[in-house]
């Protein structure tokens, strides 16, 4: 595109909250066959709440959700955020002479995971499966079906273990973004698939999948698996072998997926909102931040949707398609 034509969609862009960051950004859009949302914050709307309680334990309700929300207090996670408000919520319902939740201290984040830290001399960890496993805390079947029942309902299950045994556990749930599944659709119309791709356990993930209409799910993916998963549809998306050999030995630079299917007129996008995300948004042909997410994906991003609507994702790839159709 010429220079004057990137400014104008540039304009364009930015007046309806789509930042484009340079004329890269706005040539590959048009290409995009394939765009990859994670879920917690993208997909949904990033506020989870506590919908569910569980005791498997002789603790009472009130010593486990405080005994949660103090591991959690210093946790930036949307999920600490939901058991930090849980707490303050049954607090005032109950006004229990408890004013502020107990100290913590050897306070840690495991990024995936959860956190640990020690609560009143007891050693807390507050996360998923994987995690608490880790540190051989044992996950009984009541527990499992507890998990399993939150999980199809397309909730997550935060497991906490006190001790080295699961006191109890909560069931959070963040809602879908409402324009989620029209924007699917209409992806799909514009012969464009929907991936999604997350830190969440699979179970979870299947369940919001299916709620916006996304048939290709990868869950439990690291930040690194998150860009790798990129590569892998860079690939899949070129998908003529023969043809990429062939290409290899007439320019080594057909060797990077990102050369060899720019090349092809096929591009890979990615929508993130997290820290998480960052090395799929650099890695992705196209990187499109949710503009309330954090700082770091942000700066990642080729393209911020700053009114965080996934609808934007589409006003994105068409000001792209209009402004290159109109230069041919
Ligand atoms: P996503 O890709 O969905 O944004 P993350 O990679 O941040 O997810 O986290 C993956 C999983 O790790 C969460 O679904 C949750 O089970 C667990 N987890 C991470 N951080 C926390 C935390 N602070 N408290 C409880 N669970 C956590
Ligand atoms: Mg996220």
């Amino acid at each position: 595109a010429t220079p004057t034509a990137v400014m104008v969609a540039t304009g364009k862009g930015a007046s309806q909250g789509v930042l484009i960051k340079g004329g890269n950004a706005l040539e590959n859009a048009h290409k995009v066959k394939t765009v990859i949302f994670d879920k917690t914050g993208t997909l949904t709307v990033g506020k989870p709440h506590v919908v569910s309680t569980m005791i498997f334990s002789s603790m009472s309700i009130e010593e486990l959700c405080d005994i949660a929300a103090a591991a959690e207090a210093n946790s930036e996670h949307p999920i600490a955020k939901a058991v930090v408000e849980h707490y303050k919520k049954l607090h005032e319902k109950y006004g229990s002479n408890r004013e502020n939740i107990s100290e913590v201290s050897d306070f840690e984040v495991h990024p995936g995971l959860g956190v640990s830290g020690s609560v009143s001399g007891k050693v807390v960890l507050v996360g998923n499966k994987k995690f608490v496993q880790a540190y051989n805390v044992l996950v009984s079947p009541k527990v499992e079906d507890y998990m399993m029942e939150s999980e199809q309902l397309a909730r997550t299950c935060v497991l906490v273990a006190v001790d080295g045994m699961i006191a109890g556990a909560f069931a959070v749930t963040d809602p879908v973004k409402p324009e989620a599944e029209q924007v699917i659709s209409f992806l799909r119309s514009m012969s464009i698939s929907s991936i999604m791709v997350t830190g969440d356990n699979w179970a979870t993930a299947t369940a919001i999948a299916r709620e916006v209409g996304i048939e290709r799910v990868f869950a439990e993916t690291d930040p690194l698996g998150k860009a790798e998963k990129i590569k892998e549809f860079q690939w899949e998306s070129i998908n003529t072998s023969k043809e990429v050999s062939a290409l290899c030995i007439r320019d080594p630079r057909a060797a990077f997926p990102h050369f060899l299917g720019t090349m092809k007129g096929v591009a890979v996008a990615m929508v993130g909102d997290g820290i998480n995300d960052s090395p799929a948004l650099v890695a992705a042909d196209v990187g499109m931040a949710i503009g309330a997410g954090t700082d770091v994906a942000i700066e990642a991003a080729d393209i911020v949707l700053i009114k965080s609507n996934l609808e934007d994702v589409v006003t994105a790839i068409d000001l792209s398609r209009k402004t290159l159709s109109r230069i041919r």
